[in-house]
């Protein structure tokens, strides 16, 4: 019988578990709620994640360049980027349960229920009288319709709601001695600002001609108060976001660029069409003048995976105030094209994903449980499809028995495969149990050393998606493999 959405979820979730790609953080003393950890597999994959993102926006293109800054800012750069102020959710707790909700998702959850039901209208009016009422920040409005539409408490089932208020995000601590005059510091809860206060130092010192970007890889902290999904919601999590600077009057046309990139580079993994879509958004933040969401399908709707933004010039010119230094440009190029040349303060294109949500829907898309019964007997397997570039492990090396020299033979093979490629070496159970435990965690290939592989140094590669065996030379292995896991397959 087909598996539901919720199923099939579950089932991820265990694998997860199962084979040591993610594990609750301190699961011993009863886990932190939205705080996982990577396991020896799950740290693989999410690198070679990072690695795809990296190699995709800096290495392929001359004029981004990536960074690493740290966590902890200036206490002023929260104030600038308005975070102090302004990074709140709408919060409603139910007086019953005691339980705290954002008000929007409790609506977006609404929005997605009419939807499944076939109540499209239903679901338009309620977006819109919802994007309406955030963009107005009108608190009570989001109240009102909680309880027009009928929205209980899923713990208490009640309808018994305080009002809306607004909740501040940023997780913040002590900087210093404990002792007097210790500053509060935020761990930062985006990646973004740590490249905009860098602005200037990047560009002088890498020589950078507009239009240029800034990328990078990092930890960001958000205190969200409602934290379900395994990793889509996290409190500690990851984003890999580049800020793409460009003359002013030019972001329109580089946002339509970086739109239609963001999501080849999504699809190029092999992803089917329809599990993606866009998301414009009508209720534009502060400081952008467009912005449209990467949604994925996830078994629990689509969601947002990666935001592109028209920042306009808004980070930098609050920067210059804050700090009272100069983030101008000086184009060279306008006064060669015989426009008077000058200084402006660029404008700013970012995309942004967090690199959790792309891990778990790297590993949705990957898993499958194959039934591979025959008339004479029931069978089946788990599989991970992943692409051969994320995949953990990418060869495992067998000995098709622990003697005759065939172990040693095997080591040989792998001594020689794992400076360009992750392997793993197994010689226990039986051959067959061992193919299967590999397709579980996604490796591509297996090769596996047997008898006449001392004779005439050729081995057995098995397929993971095929099940295909194929007789190949030892000597040829290691062009097969580079040939099926290079970054090429993925960006040429
Ligand atoms: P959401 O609306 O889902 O809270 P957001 O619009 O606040 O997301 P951005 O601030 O645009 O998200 O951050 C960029 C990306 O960072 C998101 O597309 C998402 O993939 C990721 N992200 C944001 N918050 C979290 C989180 N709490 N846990 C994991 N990933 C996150």
């Amino acid at each position: 019988m087909a598996k539901t959405n919720d199923e099939q979820f579950k089932n991820v979730i265990s694998h997860a578990k199962e084979y040591g790609f993610v594990f609750q953080s301190s699961e011993i003393y009863d886990g932190l709620s939205a705080v996982y950890d990577y396991g020896q597999l799950g740290s693989e994959l999410k690198n070679n994640i990072k690695a795809y993102w990296w190699k995709a926006m800096v290495q392929m293109h001359e004029n981004i360049v990536g960074i690493d800054s740290a966590i902890f800012m200036h206490p002023k750069v929260w104030k600038a980027s308005g975070h102090v102020d302004g990074f709140n959710d709408p919060m409603i707790d139910n007086k019953d349960s005691k339980k705290r909700y954002r008000a929007d998702q409790l609506l977006e959850d609404k929005i997605t229920k009419y939807e499944k039901e076939g109540k499209t209208d239903k679901a338009a009016k309620l977006q819109s009288d919802m994007d309406a009422a955030l963009t107005g920040e009108n608190l009570s409005e989001l109240k009102n319709l909680i309880e027009e539409h009928g929205i209980a408490c899923p713990i208490s089932g009640t309808k018994n709601w305080t009002d809306v208020r607004q909740f501040n995000l940023m997780f913040s601590t002590q900087f210093g001695a404990m002792a007097e005059g210790s500053d509060e510091v935020y761990l930062r809860p985006e990646t973004a600002q740590g490249i905009f206060v860098n602005f200037l130092n990047v560009q002088k010192s890498g020589r950078m001609k507009i239009p240029f970007g800034i990328a990078q890889i990092g930890k960001a902290f958000r205190n969200e108060v409602i934290a379900r999904q395994f990793i889509m919601r996290m409190r500690e999590f990851e984003q890999m976001e580049m800020q793409f600077f460009v003359r002013p009057g030019e972001d329109k046309k580089w946002f339509d660029y970086w739109k239609i990139a963001r999501l080849k580079w999504h699809q190029a993994l092999g992803t089917p069409e329809n599990k993606y879509r866009f998301h414009d958004h009508v209720k534009l933040a502060h400081y952008a003048n467009a912005a449209t969401d990467i949604e994925f399908e996830f078994p629990f709707g689509f969601k947002e995976v990666e935001g592109i933004h028209s920042r306009t010039d808004f980070d930098l010119k609050q920067h210059e105030q804050f700090s009272g230094k100069k983030m101008q440009y000086f184009d060279n190029d306008l006064n060669e094209e015989g426009k008077p040349f000058g200084n402006y303060v660029p404008y700013v294109i970012e995309t942004s994903i967090g690199l959790d949500r792309m891990f778990l829907l790297t590993l949705i898309n990957a898993f499958e449980e194959q039934d591979l019964s025959t008339e004479e007997k029931q069978d089946s397997r788990t599989l991970l499809r992943l692409h051969p570039a994320l995949a953990p492990i990418k060869v495992a090396i067998f000995p098709l028995t622990k003697k005759d020299g065939l172990p040693e033979k095997a080591k040989e093979i792998m001594d020689t495969l794992k400076f360009d490629f992750n392997c793993m070496y197994e010689e226990k159970d039986a051959i067959g149990k061992r193919y299967r435990r590999q397709d579980a965690i996604g490796t591509p290939f297996c090769v596996t050393v047997d008898h006449q592989s001392l004779e005439d140094n050729t081995v057995t590669i098995r397929h993971r998606d095929s099940m295909e065996q194929e007789r190949v030379a030892i000597a040829d292995l290691e062009k097969i493999i580079a040939n099926k896991v290079s970054w090429k397959n993925l960006l040429a």
